[in-house]
C-alpha cells in the first residue's frame, strides 16, 4: 500500500436517520456504521479505532515487506524489522522447530532443586517477558520525587486477565475456571505431559495462582497511587521476603543491589513468601513451565499458538477466527522495535503541516482549560493557582519523539524467530532497568508512532498523541473545524483532564505525589465526581454487567470534560466567523456529531464481559450518550427537551 485510504471525519451516510438523536445520540450518529461494518471474524471489537488500526498495520506490512528483501542497502533499522517480520513469516521454519525453542528454559527449570535456587531463573524470565510469572519488577519514577527513577516491585503472576476472576463465585466465573483449567492441561500436554499428569499440574497452578490473586489489589484499588506507594530499603525488602534472596536475582538481571524498592502490594509479596514456605520446588516448576509456555506461545509452533488462541481469544473474547499471519508479525514488530518501524511510518504518513495543526488545536484547548478554571464557581482561589501552575507545566507531544530510540544492540537474525523475541524483549527489560538511578528522560514516549492511541503520564505531566491517532477518520486536516475539534480535540481535552481526574489530580505540577487541594475543594471536587460514578454505574455493559464506575471514574471525567473543553476552544476559534451549515446539520450539531464519530463500534459480548472487569473505559456508546446528555450546549444543537433519555434532570459536570 503507498499510501493510507482516506475516510473522512465527517460521515452523513454513518448516520441512522431513523432515530431521534435526543433519544439515543449515539445510535443516531453511528447506526448506519454499525451496519456497515460487522466485526470482522478476526477481531473481539470493531469501531473507527480498530479499523483505522487495521488500516496501519496494512500500510507497515508494505513498509516490511519491502525491508525484509535482503538487499545490501538496507539501513540498519531495516535491517532488523524486515529480519524480524521475515523470521516471524517463516511458518515452516518455525512448524519444523515445534517446541524445541523453549528446551534450554525448559532444561533449567527441571533442574531446580531447592527454592532458594529461583531467583537467578526467576530474573532470567523475568528478562525475556513483558509480564513474566509471579511478580514484575522494573523501574519507574518515584511517587515522591518525579525527577528520580527507582526500582519497583509489583504484583503479578496470574494467567487469567484479572484477579477477580479467580475469586468471584457466580456460575459464569465458574465456568471461565473450568475452561482456564482445560487449557492448562492442553498446554501441559503439549509440553509433553500425560493427561493424568497435565491433570494434577493444572491444579497445582490453579491453587497458586488463586493464592496470588487473592493477595492482590482490585483494579479500583490500584487507581489510588497512595495504595502503591511503599519505598523499602534493601533491609526492610529482605523483611518482607526472607526466602527470596534478592542480590541474587538482581545479579542475574544485571543490575546492582537496590537501596531503596517501590513495592506496590506489600501484601501480595507476603503472600509470595508464604508460598515459597508451603509449596514445594516441584510445585513451583509445574508454575513456571506453564507461564513460559503461556508467555511464548504465540511464537511457537501453530499447536501452541492455536491452543492460545482457542482460550484468550476465542473462548474469553468471542473471536471466530485467528489474525492472518502477517497482522500478527507486523504487531510484533511494532512491539519488540516499534520506534525503528514507526519512524518509517511518521515519515512517510505525518506531514508537519499535521503536526502544527494538531499542536495549534492542543494550545486552543489548553486555552479553554485556563478559562475553564479561572471561571468555575466551586474552586478557591489558592486551588485554582496550583491548577493553573499544573495546567501551564503540562507538555504536549505530538505525533511522535524527538529522539529516536537506538536499537543498535538488538541482533535479529533472519531465521530465528524465539531468539529474535528474546533478544528485542531482554533489550527492551535492560534498557527499562538501566534507568534506575539515572537522569529522567522526559522525551521517551511509551506509545510507538502507529498506535491508534493517545495518554496522559501523571508524573511526567505530559500529553502524548502519536502520528496513528491524528489521521482521518480522527484528525482530518481537509475537514473544516466542527467535526475535527469535537473528535480530536475532545481527545487532545479527555487527555488534558485527566491531569485533573480522581488520579491526576493527587499528582502536582512536578509530577509529585502531593496533595495540592484545599480539604474544601477537594471535597467539592469528589462531590462532583460522584455524580458522574452515579450516572455511569446504571448503564449495562452485558447482560445483567452493569458500569464498574468505580473503575471508569477517571475515563467518564475525561469524556465529560473533554468535550466540554473541546467544544469551548471551537468557539473561541472561530469566534466572529460566519460558520454555515453543511449537509443539513448546522455547524454546532457538526461539532457533536463528529464527536460521535470516534466512537462508531461494536464488540463481541464475550468481549464486553472482559471488559466489563478489565477496562477502565465504559462501552462506546456510553462514552457518547453519558456525555451529552449532561451538556446542555447539545440538547440546544438538536433542540432536546426535558425528559428526553438524552436530557438527564442533574446534569453533571466536573471540569
Ligand atoms: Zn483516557
Amino acid at each position: 500500500m503507498a499510501s493510507l485510504p482516506y475516510t473522512p471525519s465527517f460521515d452523513a451516510s454513518f448516520l441512522d436517520r431513523g432515530v431521534d438523536p435526543c433519544v439515543d445520540f449515539y445510535k443516531f450518529a453511528c447506526g448506519n456504521w454499525i451496519r456497515l461494518n460487522p466485526i470482522p471474524p478476526d477481531q473481539a471489537r470493531w469501531d473507527v479505532y480498530a479499523k483505522l488500526h487495521t488500516d496501519n498495520l496494512r500500510f507497515l506490512w508494505g513498509i516490511l515487506e519491502q525491508a525484509s528483501k535482503p538487499s545490501p542497502g538496507r539501513s540498519p533499522n531495516e535491517q532488523k524489522i524486515g529480519d524480524y517480520f521475515s523470521a516471524c513469516m517463516d511458518e515452516t521454519g518455525i512448524e519444523r522447530a515445534g517446541a524445541v525453542p523453549l528446551e534450554p528454559e525448559l532444561e533449567a527449570i527441571a533442574a531446580l532443586q531447592k527454592v532458594t535456587e529461583l531467583p537467578p531463573l526467576l530474573a532470567r524470565l523475568h528478562l525475556a517477558s513483558q509480564r513474566g510469572p509471579l511478580f514484575e519488577f522494573t523501574s519507574s519514577q518515584d511517587y515522591a520525587d518525579s525527577n528520580r527513577v527507582i526500582a519497583f516491585a509489583m504484583a503479578g503472576g496470574l494467567g487469567l486477565p484479572d484477579r477477580d476472576y479467580y475469586v468471584k463465585t457466580d456460575a459464569k466465573s465458574q465456568e471461565t475456571r473450568a475452561k482456564y483449567r482445560e487449557h492448562l492441561v492442553r498446554m501441559f500436554q503439549l509440553l509433553g505431559d500425560s493427561r493424568a499428569k497435565s491433570n494434577a499440574e493444572a491444579q497445582t497452578v490453579m491453587d497458586m495462582e488463586t493464592s496470588l490473586a487473592k493477595a492482590s489489589l482490585t483494579r479500583v484499588e490500584k487507581r489510588d497511587p497512595y495504595k502503591l506507594f511503599h519505598k523499602l530499603s534493601e533491609g526492610e525488602l529482605t523483611k518482607l521476603t526472607s526466602r527470596f534472596p534478592w542480590p541474587a536475582y538482581w545479579s542475574a538481571l544485571g543490575i546492582p543491589a537496590q537501596t531503596v524498592t517501590n513495592v506496590t502490594e506489600p501484601r501480595f509479596f507476603e503472600e509470595v513468601e508464604r508460598l515459597l514456605e508451603t509449596h514445594s520446588i516441584g510445585d513451583w516448576k509445574v508454575y513456571l513451565r506453564w507461564h513460559l509456555a503461556r508467555e511464548r506461545s504465540p511464537f511457537l509452533s501453530s499447536a501452541f499458538v492455536r491452543a492460545n488462541f482457542d482460550f484468550y481469544s476465542k473462548y474469553l473474547r468471542g473471536v471466530a477466527e485467528m489474525q492472518p499471519r502477517w497482522k500478527r508479525c507486523v504487531q510484533y514488530v511494532d512491539r519488540d522495535l516499534g520506534e525503528a518501524l514507526g519512524q518509517v511510518f511518521a515519515e512517510k504518513t505525518f506531514s508537519p503541516e499535521t503536526k502544527a495543526r494538531a499542536l495549534a488545536m492542543t494550545k486552543e484547548i489548553e486555552k479553554a482549560m485556563e478559562t475553564d478554571l479561572q471561571q468555575l464557581s466551586w474552586m478557591g482561589p489558592e486551588t485554582k493557582k496550583q491548577a493553573q501552575a499544573k495546567l501551564h507545566a503540562i507538555v504536549n507531544k505530538i505525533g511522535y519523539p524527538d529522539k529516536w530510540r537506538d536499537y543498535s544492540a538488538v541482533k535479529i537474525v533472519r531465521a530465528d524467530f524465539l531468539g529474535d523475541v528474546d533478544r528485542a524483549l531482554i533489550f527492551e527489560s535492560k534498557r527499562e532497568l538501566n534507568k534506575i538511578g539515572k537522569p529522567l528522560d522526559r522525551t521517551e514516549w511509551e506509545m510507538t508512532p502507529p498506535t491508534v492511541n493517545a495518554y496522559y503520564d501523571p508524573q511526567m505531566n505530559d500529553i502524548n498523541f502519536p502520528a496513528g491517532v491524528l489521521e482521518p477518520p480522527l484528525f482530518d486536516p481537509r475537514m473544516d473545524d466542527a467535526p475535527n475539534y469535537g473528535n480530536t480535540g475532545s481527545t487532545i481535552g479527555h487527555e488534558l483532564t485527566h491531569g485533573f481526574d480522581d488520579e491526576g489530580r493527587q499528582f502536582d505540577a512536578h509530577g509529585n505525589l502531593k496533595d495540592w487541594w484545599t480539604a474544601k475543594d477537594a471535597q467539592q471536587f469528589e462531590q462532583r465526581a460522584a455524580c458522574v460514578v452515579d450516572q455511569y454505574a446504571q448503564y449495562t455493559v452485558v447482560d445483567d454487567i452493569k458500569i464498574n464506575s468505580k473503575l471508569t471514574e477517571g475515563e467518564d471525567v475525561a469524556d465529560l470534560g473533554g468535550t466540554m473543553l473541546a467544544y469551548m476552544a471551537w468557539k473561541d476559534a472561530t469566534r466572529g466567523k460566519d460558520l454555515k451549515p453543511a449537509g443539513g446539520f448546522s455547524p454546532d450539531q457538526r461539532f457533536f456529531i463528529g464527536m460521535a464519530q470516534w466512537a462508531c463500534g461494536d464488540e463481541r459480548p464475550e468481549s464486553k464481559r472482559v471488559n466489563a472487569i478489565t477496562n477502565p473505559h465504559s462501552p462506546l456508546e456510553d462514552r457518547v450518550n453519558g456525555v451529552v446528555s449532561n451538556m446542555p450546549e447539545f440538547q440546544r444543537a438538536f433542540s432536546c427537551k426535558a425528559g428526553q433519555p438524552m436530557v438527564r434532570a442533574q446534569a453533571c459536570r466536573v471540569w
